[in-house]
């Protein structure tokens, strides 16, 4: 991508409305733009970050055997009404009536219009287990959007939904779901905590939510130190390993963790002062087993092997990745902009050409672009008539990994300084090498 033919809206000035550093670079980096109270464009900067983000969620829900659909924003309120949800729901659910003067809702989440696609179809216990997933906008009005896209009106949602004949089996499905998202959070770059969580008037002790530690956090947490020495599930995991699953569950769920709701000061307490780490965290995913709150009064039934009906064990499985762009940017910043992870860089690397009017410039900066571009990566050349510094500073607040740079000096004496922009270690280079170097194990 040439930066003169790119729509990168660079901010100069911090934006006062912006309270913490994600929604600050987010808004300087030209990656969003708001046009009401929690709600945004994406902005083509930050759609290729959403678009990679979601690509990793989607590569892991495959993996662990989960299977996409796309399912609307749009709903009828009908089937709210049977669930018992069209009321209990409350203000955050956008309640519209359309010419007909049917009542329609902009969907909050999918567990009744899921329902009704799996019992309009499934009716034996030998199409189980299945998990429907998609990926998709969502709307809730909530009292207090802010934050950017941290916590916005309208935000997209992984949401995947498990139907097994028994408990257990939903159980099962629960795990598979908890190691999927270990290993998600962990491709994004963080270290998400799973902690217990309310399980509110369903009852049932099976509800995680995941966390990554941050001060600009909304919950408070608590938790024992040690997660960070925890094993990631391997990629050729097999999902339908029943101890395995259990022992990755088993040893992610054996220390202390909750959020302030579930918290027993006590327990927590009764840990050694060096072990307890209570700080503040951002909630980027939330599981959950429900049993049979949906299938019963929606009357979602399958034939068990006894010849019987049963209603269908159902779990939740929520992962929000309009969230996660800020919060990755929360972890992984520093004072003149954003420092993505690899698995999620808008762009591979940036070729910032200091003299577009140096004509060795240009076609060293040229060459650098093609070849790289044919390797693979994703790759912006800066090839605007901005000055040094301003260049710098843009590529630095946009976070590419790596920059570049290529000026009249260096091209004279053969060579280009590469720049990592995590470490900040500056390399002299010849172009092969520094071509090489970006393109090793392509
Ligand atoms: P919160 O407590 O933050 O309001 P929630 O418990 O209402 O979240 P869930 O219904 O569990 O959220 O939704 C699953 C995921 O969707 C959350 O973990 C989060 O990543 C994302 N999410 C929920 N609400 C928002 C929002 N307003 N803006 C952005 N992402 C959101
Ligand atoms: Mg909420």
């Amino acid at each position: 991508m040439r930066l003169s033919r790119y729509f990168l809206p660079i901010l100069k000035e911090n934006p006062k409305e912006a309270e913490i550093v994600s929604h600050r670079f987010m808004l300087r980096a030209g990656m969003i733009r708001q046009h009401g109270q929690g709600i945004y464009s994406w902005l083509p900067l930050g759609k290729r970050v959403l678009d990679k983000v979601n690509r990793i969620i989607r590569e892991e829900q495959d993996r662990s055997g989960a299977v996409e659909l796309l399912m609307p924003t749009m709903q009828s309120a009908d089937l709210w009404i049977e669930s018992g949800r069209y009321e209990a729901y409350g203000k955050e659910m956008l309640r519209i009536t359309d010419r007909q003067d049917r009542a329609m809702l902009f969907g909050p989440t999918n567990e009744e219009m899921i329902t009704e696609i799996f019992r309009s179809s499934v009716k034996s216990y030998k199409q189980l287990p299945l998990n429907l997933y998609h990926i998709q906008w969502k709307f809730r009005d909530e009292i207090r959007p802010r934050f950017g896209t941290m916590r916005s009106r309208e935000f997209m949602m992984k949401d995947a939904y498990s139907f097994d004949l028994t408990r257990e089996g939903a159980e099962h499905s629960y795990r598979k779901m908890f190691a999927a998202y270990l290993r998600t959070f962990d491709r994004l770059g963080l270290r998400a905590i799973p902690m217990r969580a309310d399980t509110g008037p369903i009852g049932g002790n099976l509800s995680h939510e995941f966390i990554i530690l941050a001060e600009t956090g909304e919950s408070e947490v608590f938790c024992h130190r040690d997660f960070v020495k925890f094993d990631i599930p391997a990629e050729d995991l097999d999902f339908d390993n029943v101890e395995k699953l259990q022992g990755i569950f088993d040893q992610w769920t054996s220390l202390y963790a909750a959020t302030d709701e579930m918290h027993d000061a006590d327990a927590f307490d009764a840990l050694p002062e060096g072990e307890r780490l209570s700080a503040r965290g951002i909630e980027v995913g939330h599981i959950f087993y429900f049993g049979t709150k949906y299938s019963e009064p929606m009357n979602a039934m399958v034939q068990g092997p006894d010849g019987k009906e049963h209603p269908v064990h159902m779990g939740s499985y929520g992962i929000g990745p309009t969230r996660l762009v800020p919060a990755i940017i929360e972890a992984s910043h520093d004072e003149n902009g954003i420092i993505w992870p690899d698995s999620v860089a808008p762009f591979d690397a940036v070729i910032i050409n200091m003299k577009v009017s140096d004509e060795a410039c240009g076609s060293v900066s040229e060459r650098l672009y093609e070849a790289l571009s044919n390797a693979g990566l994703d790759v912006l050349y800066d090839d605007t008539d901005e000055r040094a510094g301003a260049k710098f500073a843009t590529a630095d607040l946009i976070g590419v990994p790596n920059q570049i740079v290529v000026g009249p000096r260096g091209v004279a004496a053969g060579e280009v300084e590469v720049k990592n922009r995590r470490s900040g270690e500056r390399v002299a280079m010849s172009v092969d090498a520094a071509i090489a170097r970006l393109t090793a194990g392509r």
